[in-house]
């Protein structure tokens, strides 16, 4: 590991002011400091913002939440209102690592985690993600755990965080300050897509600090849940994972959120899904009509294509378990 200086914040002014300049922001450190032991990343200056006063959680008038950037894992997915309001995002967090790790990450850092590609944290392998235009090793290498959606020939990587794929079925919004003044980002823009520059791997301004997360109330969406398929049977990250809701009124359904995770360089949401879902029955046939939607547009590598059949099975089984909850 390289030198580096470290900064502790405890105003957030402060710490953009320490950031603004090639700083990194410091949370829980789980992935960044791992990085840094690889050689992956190698800042100058560490800013230290556990101890801004942005942690806690809150319901807002629309029954919605606000998340602060600096909660830890362990806080937001043990938070009764979380748990209440929004199960899924409770359950993902608690697949997302263990304990120890949900007690030291935080929300904020969560949403920044970078991917677990084994050729992105390899520095003797080639990697567009690590090194801009070295090429992709993962591409004609091992790939069984990458993407199926949405990649590029330059990148071929997945979206580590199961937490962000609850957020983008719920649609939150992202918080962020920097020196120049606060700004909002809706998750389905905050992560950009892979094209050919994969190496930029959100819309955060260089220097800009992320201060919470909000979600709009969802009175309609009273069940969801989240879903995990991995390799083994704790810590470990997601081969396919889903984050679903389902309002049904009449046998109809009145209202749904789908989003898959482990299959694309960011949280997918599957809005021709939900849309071949709206205002139908909620069947097994249409269940299975609406994960083919979701995956009509996958173009699995050569030795990922079990992930299609995966994912279509889990988005209906995750659907049928709702629906099931439903009638209860
Ligand atoms: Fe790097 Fe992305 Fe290729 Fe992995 S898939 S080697 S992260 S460019």
């Amino acid at each position: 590991m390289r030198e580096f200086a470290y900064q502790r914040a405890t105003r957030v002014r402060d710490a953009l002011e320490a950031g603004h300049d090639g700083g990194r922001y410091l949370g829980g450190g789980t992935n960044l400091v791992d990085l840094m032991k690889y050689g992956v990343e190698a800042p100058a200056r560490l800013v230290d913002v556990r101890f801004l006063p942005l942690d806690g959680v809150r319901v807002t008038p629309d029954g919605g939440l606000v998340i602060g950037a600096t909660t830890t894992n362990s806080d937001a997915a043990a938070h009764p209102e979380v748990r209440r309001r929004f199960p899924a995002l409770s359950q993902a967090v608690l697949a997302g690592a263990s304990g120890q790790l949900r007690n030291m990450a935080t929300v904020g850092g969560n949403l920044l985690q970078r991917t677990r590609c084994a050729y992105f944290t390899d520095s003797a392998q080639r990697c567009n993600k690590r090194v801009p235009g070295s090429g992709c090793a993962a591409i004609a290498g091992e790939h069984h755990n990458h993407a199926v959606l949405g990649w590029s020939e330059h990148c071929v990587a997945t979206h580590p965080s199961d937490m962000a794929v609850a957020l983008a079925a719920f649609d939150a919004v992202v918080h962020h300050e920097s020196l120049e003044g606060a700004g909002e980002t809706p998750l389905s823009e905050f992560y950009l897509p892979v094209g050919d520059t994969p190496s930029r791997e959100t819309a955060l301004t260089p220097g800009a600090l992320i201060t919470s997360v909000t979600l709009p109330g969802s009175a309609v969406l009273p069940r969801s849940r989240y879903r995990k398929v991995r390799e083994r049977a704790s810590y470990a990250f997601a081969t396919v994972s889903v984050a679903a809701a389902l309002d049904l009124h009449d046998g109809l359904v009145r209202d749904t959120r789908i989003a898959l995770g482990g299959v694309a360089s960011r949280p997918w949401r599957a809005l021709a899904a939900e849309e071949a879902l709206r205002g139908g029955p909620a069947t097994a046939e249409r269940f299975l009509a609406a994960a083919d939607a979701a995956l009509a547009d996958a173009e699995p590598l050569r030795d990922n294509g079990y992930k299609v059949t995966l994912a279509r099975n889990l988005i209906t089984a995750v659907l049928t378990g709702l629906a099931e909850e439903s009638d209860r």
